[in-house]
């Protein structure tokens, strides 16, 4: 069975861990002999690794599967991912997608793809709920060198009463640790010098592996014995893996970004328990304190859902106080997205609209003020970048501090390099001053 002479093109919407997953459908794909080619031209295969999380995640996967079909009737569409799980037959029948491939599939995308074009035939999704093991996923080669997601995690067991992944993604999976190490020194000897860790929930890491005792500390310390791994920084956490050992140990191993991406989603104790998150405001700060006292300028961001049902003016007030108590360099504001099958989507007092604009609108204005804040608060200190690419400025490359702020460096100094220097903000942009250490990279 073979994908000879067949270009191919993908297109990815939402998180790391599709990311991750379209990488290796690619890997795979093309160690079949088929051709990639981008999603703007002519394909024989346009794959579109969906996603799900909120409506308008829907709608979007909807329409480029729609408009990958009209434009080009010929070829086959491929409906992946995320809304495959959760779309429904009918809503995906009408996209026009002549296959769909849930997330589990997505493992074996290429022999899949090679007997439905041989031989017509239609494969059979698992039910993701039922899936047990993780499985083989091996991202082999990517086409940037600088950093690379590794997806370690599948699936939730959460269940926030707003959320649909864990309908989408099943029950919490982990790579075994030894294959996720392979894995990761295989790709950092391509010339990846920074490691994403990325997952579901990727805070359940090892959890599954009964009788191995392996937490997600236990894989951070082994990617951290790999030389050609420079950096290492993780994916979304939740906040209650944040304990003193854990802060402790992480601030002991020097590759590993200070940078932690803890899901808030309210700053209310009232609103947390509706949504089924098992943290108050009070433990949610202890976490970020603790990694304040571990490491010298840590960046924390977050994630936070205006609106949620039944969400009063003071409750939001609360969260928006809490926000700006903690002080995130980063935070994603979403207006809750009412998600069918779904706890929160069958709540009463659902927010109108127009005030889950506002209330996005405050907590965006806050978050513009509280990034400046942080970027100001590096002016003169000294910092590690990875440059990544050219920039818009002329002479300049971009790359990123390991607190994952973006600063411009000397085109002299080269792609895919680590450089240290003095972070100077002038015009709400960091420069990277060189210092002499560095000159012979000049
Ligand atoms: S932790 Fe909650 S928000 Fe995150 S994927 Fe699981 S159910 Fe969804």
């Amino acid at each position: 069975m073979d994908l000879k002479n067949l270009k191919i093109a993908f297109y990815t919407l939402g998180c790391k861990v599709n990311i991750y997953e379209t990488g290796v459908m690619e890997n795979d794909v093309v160690s079949l002999g088929a051709e990639l080619v981008p999603f703007t031209e002519k394909a024989d295969v346009y794959v579109v690794n969906t996603c799900s999380v909120t409506n308008m995640a829907d709608r979007k996967s909807r329409q480029i599967l729609h408009r990958a079909k009209k434009e080009n009737p010929e070829a086959v569409i491929v409906a992946a991912g995320c809304y495959s799980e959760t779309g429904g037959e009918e809503a995906l029948s009408q996209t026009g997608a002549d296959l769909v491939i849930g997330n589990e599939l997505k493992k074996s995308f290429a022999s899949v793809l090679a007997s439905y074009l041989e031989k017509g035939t239609v494969p059979v999704n698992p039910e993701i709920g039922k899936v047990q093991g993780y499985g083989t996923e091996t991202l082999r080669t990517l086409p940037v060198r600088t950093r690379a997601d590794v997806k370690v995690q599948d699936g939730c067991n959460q269940f926030c009463t707003y959320c649909v992944i864990p309908y989408a993604r099943g029950r919490i999976r982990s790579k075994a640790l030894p294959e996720a190490v392979e894995e990761i020194r295989v790709l950092a000897g391509t010339g990846v010098q920074e490691i994403v860790l990325t997952g579901i929930h990727l805070s359940s890491y090892g959890k599954d592996l009964v009788g191995t005792e392996t937490s997600l500390l236990d894989l951070i310390k082994a990617v951290h014995e790999i030389p050609e791994v420079k950096r290492i920084r993780l994916g979304s956490l939740e906040p209650r893996i944040v304990t003193e050992d854990f802060a402790q140990a992480l601030a002991s191993l020097p590759k590993l970004c200070p940078h932690f991406h803890l899901s808030l989603q309210s700053g209310s104790a009232t609103v947390l328990k509706r949504m089924n998150r098992h943290y108050t405001p009070a433990e949610y700060a202890e976490g970020v304190a603790l990694l304040r006292r571990y490491f010298k300028h840590p960046a924390i961001t977050t994630d936070v859902i205006a609106g949620f049902p039944g969400e009063t003016e003071e409750e939001f007030r609360e969260t928006l106080s809490f926000a700006e108590q903690i002080g995130f360099y980063e935070m994603h504001v979403f207006q809750y997205s009412r998600r069918k099958g779904t706890v929160a989507d069958r709540m009463k007092d659902q927010v109108l609209e127009p005030v889950k604009k506002l209330r996005s609108e405050a907590l965006i204005a806050l978050r513009e003020r509280m990034s400046e804040a942080f970027e100001q608060s590096l002016e003169g200190e000294t910092v590690e970048v990875l440059t990544e690419e050219k920039a818009e400025e002329k002479g300049f490359l971009s790359g990123y501090t390991k607190e994952y702020v973006r600063v411009l460096v000397p085109n002299a100094v080269g792609e895919n390099r680590i450089v240290r220097g003095v972070l100077r903000r002038e015009n709400g942009k960091n420069r990277l001053e060189v210092t002499d250490g560095e000159a012979e990279h000049l």
